[in-house]
């Protein structure tokens, strides 16, 4: 597993998102499937690193990134914590799961039913369009994508 700081074309809006390997993030990007938990523009390209605290000096100079909207810290996290963070959160995920229900394509009826008081369950996941994802977003209903891609359970044999 690796993580990418991705940042959406639009909206200049800055997220972080788990993928099999690189090349599964080309793949995913290149088929317009990741996007902005945001504005849920599927324009989106990896984000300027900013430079690693104890970089080897004989490597190439980094421009400093813009600073990166978050929550107010006393101190840049280490590496470690880090770490321990997305470890907790994939965690998280892998502890809500089995809670969750898959509804697959009609995850944006779900998640409105769920919202409009119609639907008993609190946990689903399942796919949204770009589309459909923005107009959650509009009416505000709560969706984020899974911080860990998973793959969907009628693929599976
Ligand atoms: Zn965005």
């Amino acid at each position: 597993m690796i993580v990418f700081d991705l940042c959406c074309v639009a909206g200049d809006h800055r997220f972080e998102a788990w993928f099999a390997s690189s090349q599964s993030f080309s793949d995913q990007q290149a088929r317009g499937l990741i996007a902005c938990p945001v504005c849920g523009d599927v324009d989106v390209n990896k984000a300027v690193m900013a430079p690693r605290v104890g970089a080897k000096s004989n490597q190439l100079p980094v421009e400093a990134a813009p600073a990166m909207p978050s929550a107010p810290a006393a101190a840049e996290p280490t590496p470690e914590l880090v770490r321990k963070v997305l470890a907790e959160i994939a965690a998280k995920q892998a502890e809500m799961l089995p809670r969750s229900r898959w509804v697959g394509r009609d995850f944006a009826d779900a998640a409105r039913a769920m919202h409009e008081g119609r639907a008993t369950e609190d946990l689903i996941h399942g796919q949204a369009s770009p589309d459909e994802a923005q107009a959650l977003h509009d009416d505000g209903i709560a969706a984020m994508p899974l911080l860990v891609p998973i793959a969907p359970p009628d693929t599976l044999n």
